[in-house]
């Protein structure tokens, strides 16, 4: 009689073990073999939790064939399993802070040390990819395999070759490496970055395939392929972590692991952090958090392990996971809920958007209730209906979008998405371009237009005219005040005292605060006519050019085009915008209304030398400047820019395909900066408006409805 037929455990907690364990067993199936999960990470973490607390309370329903007992799962037919020397376990989680307190207080008691003894940790971001083994042979690569079930493995070595970051043969890079041992087994993760990511699930879309729901399950169908040439053609990195089984040397810190492996060729994450203490771990945890987003990998949480190795040995392991490391996770990005409706919105260039009105689920602490579905070829696609369960993401500031529809978890009853043909506002029939795959209202006198024009070209980042939102905007244009952006200066105090909640002082702010944003930088006006295709940052390229309106508004197709970062689209559009009368006719009337342009506030020149005594090395291509661009802003803001990585670098900045000079980097402990982190960087010194950003997006997404 197994244990959970014992009668002491009540029939319901009895009945819900087993439920949850075959619940969990068939999302693991779904996640580990067919890499396509129907419920989110943090569901699945919910049943996993339930099951263990259960088990805690229970312990003699615990039996080892339990998926609290296990690691992922065994490997599938096709591959050749691998058996690893040492068993590749899974990781204990934690998504609070005094959970993390707790696990450093277990290992002391366990240790029998005082609980004010500082232990030293290493912090490492826990890279969302698949868990590989590498194993060296004399320095050569032989085998490479998957964690499968913790023990034995899928041989994925041809797969693994195809990866140009992992060393087909290991080598000392630098003086004081140590020898390479007689045998290394290495363990990594296998990752895509966010947007060879988002480049496989663009091409899944447009082929009618399910996209992969996150980069980890993206990274491990790639590499879990019988036909390395599949592999191949994705983008696939790796970040080595840790170490198995090793013959000919002896590690005595995680941290000297870390040190070490890029000593030998191995990519190792540069954010890997050695701290003193708990407390710093919790701290370096929040850091990282923060600067998640721009980060160009997509990491869960913190993987904070015990740096002395002498003590993993004392801790040991459990059954599915070890006891000296703990994976501290961020807040989840990803939840599923119902789709119940789908609303359409009209933007300001006239572009019909499709939002999903979504039954409230919390993502991360916050509601979401509404969600972009993009456009119609994305509906179409991927088949979503009203009533499906979908996938949702929210992350960071960004709109969240709905990923996939859970086609398994439908029940019957779900309604195709009918997408309008005519604008939901004005009424007239919408057209779209061929090649494009968005839907436009053609009105150009368009309610909903009209009202986005105007939120735009009052928002903060264009004239930034204080207390002009969108409750301002629809009622200025339903009282018929305000028809096109120009109107706006010809409005008088009492124009505004008609607004709704609206007296002599707030209307005399507003009028003043229109007022005052007649004394314009160029870039930001340019930036407020919302030009399709111009986004903040081309306005600032266009601004710089040209240093005229006058001379941009005389600005032929050729000449646009010949500006780093203008494309065709772009320069059609800009020329369009200006030829057409009826906006030259605004930019007159505001232009007369007495509008001035000024310098921007604060410009390079100006900025004090805020790179001053740092030394700056780029390699790989950049997407936003030249590399002699680059080259020229740091030297402008007082920094040096090298050629060589030494030692007395001190920031790399690594655009696409970066050379060696990364591989140093890493090996050195240079500080690393994607593009993202540069430009970041940049703003934090005061001078990101004043330089030029390609590619960031036009569209201000204006969260809540406006319809
Ligand atoms: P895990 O992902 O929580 O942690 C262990 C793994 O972390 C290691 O195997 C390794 O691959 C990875 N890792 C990344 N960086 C690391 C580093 N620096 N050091 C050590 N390890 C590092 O555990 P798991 O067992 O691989 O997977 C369980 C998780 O998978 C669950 O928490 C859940 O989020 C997800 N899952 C989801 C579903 C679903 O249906 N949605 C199903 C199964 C599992």
């Amino acid at each position: 009689m197994s244990a959970i037929e014992k009668g002491e455990v009540p029939q319901e907690v009895l009945e819900r073990v087993k439920k949850l364990r075959e619940e969990i067993e068939y999302h693991n199936y779904r996640y580990y073999v067919l890499d396509s999960p129907v419920i989110s990470d943090a569901e699945y973490d919910n049943l996993m939790r339930e099951l263990k607390d259960l088990e805690a309370r229970y312990p003699q329903l615990i039996t080892p064939d339990s998926p609290t007992q296990r690691v992922g799962f065994k490997p599938i037919e096709g591959f050749k399993e691998v058996p690893h020397k040492e068993p590749m376990l899974s990781l204990d989680d934690a998504v609070e802070e005094k959970e993390v307190i707790e696990f450093d207080r277990r290992i002391k008691r366990f240790l029998n040390i005082a609980l004010d003894t500082p232990i030293e940790y290493t912090v490492e971001p826990k890279i969302d990819g698949l868990a590989v083994e590498l194993v060296y042979e004399e320095g050569v690569l032989t085998v490479a395999s998957t964690r499968g079930d913790g023990y034995v493995g899928e041989e994925v070595t041809n797969n693994i070759k195809t990866i140009k970051t992992i060393p087909l043969r290991l080598r000392r890079f630098s003086e004081d490496a140590p020898e390479v041992p007689s045998r290394l087994d290495i363990r990594g993760e296998v990752y895509l970055n966010v947007e060879e990511f988002k480049r496989i699930n663009e091409e899944r879309v447009q082929r009618r395939e399910i996209p992969f729901a996150n980069p980890r399950n993206a990274a491990a169908g790639s590499l879990r392929q019988l036909d390395p040439q599949v592999t191949a053609q994705r983008k696939l990195d790796i970040f080595c972590y840790g170490v198995g089984y090793v013959e000919g040397y002896s590690f005595k810190t995680q941290w000297e692991i870390l040190q070490t492996l890029p000593k030998w060729g191995l990519k190792v994450n540069p954010l890997v952090r050695l701290v003193p203490n708990i407390e710093e771990a919790i701290k370096y945890h929040r850091e990282i958090e923060k600067i998640r987003e721009r980060l160009p990998y997509e990491i869960d949480g913190m993987v904070i392990k015990v740096n002395d190795l002498s003590l993993w040995e004392k801790l040991g392991l459990k059954a599915r996971s070890p006891r000296y490391a703990l994976a501290y996770k961020f807040q989840p990005t990803q939840a599923t809920t119902q789709l119940i409706d789908v609303v359409f919105q009209v933007g300001r260039t006239g572009a019909v958007t499709p939002v999903a009105i979504l039954k409230p689920v919390k993502i991360g602490g916050v509601t979401v209730e509404r969600a972009t579905l993009h456009n119609e070829d994305f509906i179409k696609n991927l088949d979503i209906k009203i009533g499906d369960i979908v996938l949702v993401q929210r992350a960071g500031d960004v709109i969240p979008e709905i990923v996939m529809p859970i086609i398994e978890r439908r029940i019957g009853g779900e309604k195709s998405i009918e997408f309008p043909s005519h604008c939901p506002i004005c009424g007239t029939k919408l057209i779209k371009k061929t090649g494009e795959a968005v839907w436009r209202c053609p009105n150009r006198g368009c309610y909903a237009q009209g009202v986005r024009k105007i939120i735009h070209f009052a928002s903060r980042n264009a004239m930034n005219i204080e207390g002009l939102g969108t409750k301002v905007a629809q009622e200025l244009v339903d009282k018929g005040l305000v028809q096109t952006p120009a109107d706006l200066y010809y409005l008088k105090i009492e124009d505004f005292m008609k607004l709704s909640g609206f007296a002599y002082k707030k209307a005399k702010n507003l009028f003043q605060a229109i007022q005052s944003s007649k004394r314009t930088p160029l870039w930001r006006f340019i930036y407020a006519l919302g030009i399709r295709h111009v986004g903040e940052v081309m306005a600032q390229v266009l601004a710089k050019r040209f240093k005229s309106l006058d001379k941009l508004m005389q600005a032929t197709q050729v000449d646009l085009m010949s500006i780093p970062g203008v494309g065709p689209e772009a320069a059609k559009s800009i020329v369009e915008f200006f030829k057409d009368k009826e906006n030259q006719n605004i930019i007159r009337r505001i232009l007369d209304s007495g509008l001035t342009f000024q310098e921007e506030e604060v410009s390079v020149e100006e900025v004090p030398p805020v790179f001053s005594g740092q030394t700056f090395v780029f390699t790989g291509a950049l997407k936003n400047f030249t590399r002699e661009e680059a080259k020229e802003l740091v030297t402008k803001l007082g920094g040096k820019v090298s050629d060589s990585v030494s030692k007395s670098t001190d920031f790399v900045v690594v655009g696409e395909e970066p050379g060696s000079k990364y591989q140093k980097a890493i090996s050195l402990g240079v500080k690393i900066l994607n593009e993202e982190d540069f430009l970041r960087l940049l703003k934090e010194k005061g001078v990101s408006t004043t330089i030029f950003r390609g590619n960031l997006k036009d569209s201000t997404p204006i969260k809540g409805g406006l319809f």
